[in-house]
């Protein structure tokens, strides 16, 4: 028997009339070098109705592709909601990626126009002549200035072009499956491979952004996304936001601690997302330049896995509580977050908060062992993680990539465990695992030990060869200012923390972690600095 109900689809274009309207006087903040600029939900509405009469204009049909090449900012912001409800297709490059990567994948995707930020002009130009499909090129602002497009492409400033468009927009209904915006994955371990969201799976994602029980995002928040806009759609806050009403802080450029802590000051927001490497930068600065920041009810912290000591300095240092989640591009992203089951109380907590957390009702996952049985959520059987549901991608943007899928399941690359209430513990990467002497040591539990040292900024664990262990961990760990702290402390600090077996003899200090496009530890480079011996 079908069902009664409307067959009603799910759209990109129903949150943006709905925030503009009903929530028109939320408003997204975009800050600049002389503090916020200020445009609120409605405005954003109108423009957005104008920026998708201007691409029209410049022949935008169909799902054609066009990028963003931004910071974040009110701006990209249109782009996320004019792009996809006129039906074409949002692609959000990593302004971060080598320049290799950045042409393969915006040839790979055919964008036809990009969108870019007088600031990052410098750092698109170059490649512009290889990008065989652009056609146009949009600056942020009302000047092109300075700009030199090669022949065949023109450029148009965003502010021109959308002058005198009209301000009211007839959206077309498009199918929900169809794709709304593709990401391509930082390419952390391999080449950058394209994810295409679809209307439907970002309009689940956006209430599951809302969700009490996951982030929680509700109307009134103020919403700090530090996490780009280019790295998994800013983990769906602009769109969960626009959802529900919430108002959007937009560092733009400015993601250094000082300027992160200006702007926290003056815009106060009540909750905010970033990966680890942001907020500990920022408590580090805090230390030196005390300041309150305990309006933050809460922050999402996720891309790879939280420092406990971390958690407790947010904690207990600025009043602010961290939320640990995890997810990827792949899975747009969110996957798990880690709230304690109700009812547990006090120091109890903390013993949830730690892990990677569990997943939403919609997301299904399982541990897979190296003989690809499906081993039970016991909390201590380990395997790779696979996931599957109505937002977890189910194949790659026109390449084919059967070994990153089993019988439907996306297979995550990340090994751990599930309890039988379904909380999700990550040891490593399975690319990041050390095996030593037919035993797995997990360079995050290392990690997150050392880091537990108070004169210890970072610190990164990789597998190096051993004679005699096949693997054995080396620390490369990065110290405060100042600090005397030998190695040998530092062993002694891990002695009651870690098996006796799996304590490292190899340690260098070194004065920064390398770190991804996305600000993630960059192990892959780690390993390829310690093959040139640059990490004697
Ligand atoms: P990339 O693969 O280039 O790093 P993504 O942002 O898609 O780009 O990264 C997804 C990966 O990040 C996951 O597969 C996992 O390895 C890691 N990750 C994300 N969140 C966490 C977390 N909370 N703890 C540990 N690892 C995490």
């Amino acid at each position: 028997m079908l069902s009664t109900m409307q067959d009603a689809p799910l759209s990109i274009a129903q949150l943006l009339v709905h925030g503009s309207t009903v929530h028109g006087d939320a408003e997204v903040v975009t800050w600049t070098d002389s503090g916020p600029r200020r445009r609120n939900y409605a405005e954003v509405g109108r423009r957005c109705a104008a920026l998708a009469h201007a691409l029209r204009g410049l022949g935008i049909t169909g799902d054609q592709r066009v990028a963003t090449f931004m910071w974040n900012n009110a701006e990209h912001l249109e782009a996320y909601l004019a792009i996809p409800s006129m039906g074409a297709v949002l692609h959000t490059l990593n302004i971060r990626l080598f320049p290799e990567q950045l042409i393969h994948v915006a040839n790979h995707a055919e964008d036809q126009v990009i969108i870019v930020d007088p600031t990052l002009i410098p750092l698109l130009t170059p490649h512009l002549p290889a990008l065989t499909t652009v056609r146009h090129i949009i600056v942020t602002g009302d000047s092109t200035a300075g700009f030199e497009a090669p022949e065949g492409v023109q450029v148009h400033a965003y502010e021109t072009l959308i002058a005198d468009q009209p301000t009211t927009f007839d959206w077309p209904e498009v199918d929900e499956r169809s794709a709304a915006a593709m990401c391509y994955t930082s390419g952390t371990t391999g080449d950058p491979k394209g994810v295409a969201y679809s209307h439907r799976s970002i309009y689940l994602h956006s209430m599951q952004v809302c969700m009490t029980d996951g982030p929680a995002l509700a109307q009134g928040d103020r919403t700090l996304a530090v996490v780009p806009q280019f790295h998994a759609m800013s983990w769906g806050l602009p769109y969960a936001a626009f959802m529900i009403g919430a108002s959007l802080i937009m560092p733009d450029r400015f993601l250094q601690p000082a300027p992160l802590a200006e702007l926290i000051a003056a815009e106060r927001p009540t909750f905010a997302a970033a990966v680890p490497t942001i907020w500990q930068g920022l408590h580090l600065y805090l230390e030196e330049h005390p300041q309150d920041i305990s309006f933050m009810k809460e922050v999402l912290i996720g891309g790879s896995a939280v420092p406990p000591a971390l958690m407790h300095a947010f904690e207990n240092e600025h009043g602010v509580r961290v939320l640990h989640a995890w997810g990827m591009t792949e899975t747009s992203p969110l996957g798990s977050v880690a709230r304690p089951p109700a009812g547990v109380e006090g120091d109890e907590r903390w013993r949830y908060r730690y892990t990677q957390g569990r997943f939403s009702a919609s997301v299904r996952a399982r541990i897979v062992d190296d003989a690809g049985n499906v081993v039970p959520n016991d909390g201590t059987s380990i395997g790779e993680l696979e996931v599957r549901g109505p937002w977890i991608t189910g194949s790659y943007y026109g390449v084919d990539a059967p070994d990153k899928f089993d019988d439907g399941w996306l297979r995550t690359g990340d090994v751990g465990s599930i309890t039988p209430d379904g909380y999700l513990t990550l040891t490593d990467r399975t690319k990041d695992i050390i095996k030593s002497g037919g035993e797995w040591i997990s360079s995050v539990d290392l990690e997150n030990a050392v880091m537990g040292h108070p004169d210890v900024l970072e610190a990164a664990v990789i597998g190096v060869p051993d004679e005699k262990w096949d693997e054995r961990p080396l620390v490369a760990v990065v110290l405060r200012e100042g600090s005397t702290t030998g190695v040998d402390e530092l062993r002694e600090f891990l002695s009651d923390k870690v098996a006796k077996w799996q304590l490292p003899e190899n340690w260098t200090v070194i004065s920064e972690v390398p770190k991804t496009s996305v600000g993630k530890f960059d192990k892959k480079r780690l390993r390829s600095q310690f093959q040139e011996g640059a990490l004697d």
